[in-house]
């Protein structure tokens, strides 16, 4: 069954690398010598939470697109698998008028589940 919303989006990253180290605690158990690499399962646990509602911390301020609304949207999965876990940021204007933001495959509503409102823009 999908989740429709998402249950919970972890606060800080603190308890992402702790259910990450005990996966790769895990792989190492099974396998010492696995070829995964930190990024291969950074994504096997975000899938995995995902799949029960739980979301990566949306990203940090410094690691948006500059020249964007600075809008976040945490796509549902009825969005496409492709987007489902990811953090979407707005691809309109800084500071744009009305409550509508777009990435391009979906567009959200300020105040809708999953959402962070775009920060004011830089002077
Ligand atoms: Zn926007």
């Amino acid at each position: 069954m999908p989740i429709a919303l998402p249950a919970r989006i972890l606060g800080d990253w603190a308890e992402f690398r702790a259910a990450e180290d005990a996966a790769r605690g895990a792989l190492d158990r099974f396998q010492p010598r696995a070829d995964i690499t930190p990024g291969e399962t950074e994504e096997m646990v975000s899938a995995a939470l995902a799949a029960v509602g739980v979301f990566e911390p949306p990203p940090h301020p410094d690691s948006l697109e500059p020249d964007n609304c600075t809008a976040l949207f945490l796509p549902p999965a009825e969005s496409g698998s492709s987007l489902f876990g990811a953090w979407q940021q707005c691809v309109t204007e800084p500071g744009h008028a009305g409550p509508w933001h777009d990435c391009g495959p979906v567009s959200w509503q300020d105040g809708q589940p999953g959402t962070l409102p775009a920060r004011p823009p830089r002077p």
